[in-house]
């Protein structure tokens, strides 16, 4: 058994804004990340290769908030988180607040395999991007027409979307290979209008991103400064490794009782061991993909 599934962010667009052809636009950047991603598990590859493959294809697409797209900050620049990790023996990788680095999970798993450390911010993330050989852009190449409006109507007081303040398309890849093992990666440029420096949920390992073999792998999105709170990856994790849950219990125990709590929402999308996937929200909609080996192929927005 294999499985991989993707988010494109929750919050959505709310549903009687979104045109068809724009819908349309949606689905088939999440059905060319979900394919890609299905495509190395099913040649025998690692779910760390799918979930890699399957995030990078969203940061390229300027329709999703993560790499070309991303949401900007105060300033209007993007400014980009990503994280990685690895469910056997549970090494992470993790990139903060980088400006310039095209593909910002590939940077987040260099750091996993290539230095020393977990997470990396800034420039010294940037550093050592240009010591790995990693393309650089100039920060307007992520700028999109779309996200400087977003900025603007943010500023004004009029935010874009059912999550205050708006964020929208953060991008995230869940899988577990035919080995077994289970990977997790979020990418995201954050929530639009945020301060210059912070940072959400995605690359913080237990947060927005979390895998363990044997448990389950998770890749979260929504606001952020709740997830970090909640621990909310590893809150579902260890729901199902120490309380007995299944994982979908388990996911619902986040979005319906943890989170609400303190006043977030958001959604995730997470496998089990066995390579069950649950996809979940709390908001309007969620962008997702599931594929399995047992003939699942499927993209939501709501
Ligand atoms: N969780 C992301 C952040 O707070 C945003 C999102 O998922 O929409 O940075």
């Amino acid at each position: 058994m294999y499985s991989i599934a993707i988010h494109g962010g929750a919050g959505a667009v709310p549903r009687h804004t979104l045109s068809a052809e724009r819908e349309t636009h949606y689905r088939d950047g999440l059905a060319a990340a979900l394919d890609l991603g299905y495509a190395v598990l099913e040649k025998g590859g690692s779910s760390l290769d799918a979930v890699t493959a399957a995030v990078r294809t969203l940061e390229e697409n300027p329709l999703f908030n993560a790499g070309r797209g991303a949401a900007l900050t105060q300033d209007g620049a993007a400014e980009l988180d990503a994280a990685i990790m690895e469910g056997r023996q549970q090494r992470a990788g993790a990139v903060a607040a980088v400006r310039h680095v095209r593909n910002p999970i590939e940077l987040a798993r260099r750091v996993m395999e290539k230095s020393r450390h977990v997470l990396l911010v800034g420039s010294g993330a940037e550093e050592f991007a240009l010591e790995e050989g990693l393309e650089l852009v100039p920060n307007t190449w992520f700028r999109t027409e779309e996200r400087r409006a977003q900025l603007e109507s943010e500023r004004s007081g009029r935010p874009v979307s059912d999550l205050v303040p708006s964020s929208q398309g953060t991008v995230g890849a869940v899988a577990l290979d035919a080995a077994g093992d289970l990977a997790a990666a979020t990418s995201t440029g954050g929530m639009t209008n945020k301060r210059q420096g912070r940072v959400g949920d995605s690359p913080i390992v237990g947060a927005g991103t979390y895998a363990k073999n044997g448990v389950c792998a998770v890749s979260a999105t929504g606001h952020g400064e709740y997830f970090i709170r909640a621990v909310a990856a590893h809150h579902i994790c260890a729901a199902v490794e120490y309380r007995g849950l299944t994982l979908r219990e388990a996911v619902y125990d986040l979005l319906r009782k943890r989170l609400p709590e303190l006043g977030g929402k958001g959604g995730v999308i997470a496998i089990d061991r066995g390579g069950g996937i649950v996809t979940e929200f709390s908001t309007e909609g969620m962008f997702r993909g599931a594929r399995d080996s047992s003939g699942l192929r499927k993209i939501d927005i709501y």
